[in-house]
């Protein structure tokens, strides 16, 4: 155990003492000091905390590009919609055949609709 002098008022103070009984400055010890500066300075933490939040921002980020390409990607381009057109047309020559059963044709009767009414909710209006 040794003394050292107070930084404030000169009296002799164990260096073991937190402050001086005197005047009841803090003893600043290396020791102390070191020990100060590690605690007032903020160490990032090195755990999963940030690596996970780092891996779900980027994964986030990538299911809504992907989500954005597949949204962009379902909007009707000019083939596709020739190529509705012309299945309407093929299924409506279908149901015109007069050699199928009327069962048959209401059959198809039915799908044409439900073609075109897809194809009026895709496009915007009747084929
Ligand atoms: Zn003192």
């Amino acid at each position: 155990m040794a003394l050292i002098p107070c930084s404030e008022c000169g009296s002799d103070v164990s260096d073991k003492a937190t402050a001086c009984p005197k005047c009841g400055n803090p003893i600043s010890t290396q020791a102390g000091t070191a020990a100060a500066t590690t605690s007032s300075t903020p160490t990032p933490k090195p755990g999963m905390g940030t690596g996970m939040k780092a891996v779900l921002w980027v994964g986030g980020a990538l299911v809504a590009f992907l989500l954005f390409g597949a949204i962009a990607g379902n909007q009707p381009g000019a083939k596709e919609k020739a190529t509705d057109q012309m299945a309407i047309e093929l299924c409506r020559k279908d149901e015109a055949d007069e050699l199928k059963s009327i069962a048959t044709r209401k059959f198809i009767r039915s799908t044409c609709d439900a073609m075109e009414r897809k194809f009026s909710d895709r496009y915007g209006h009747a084929p």
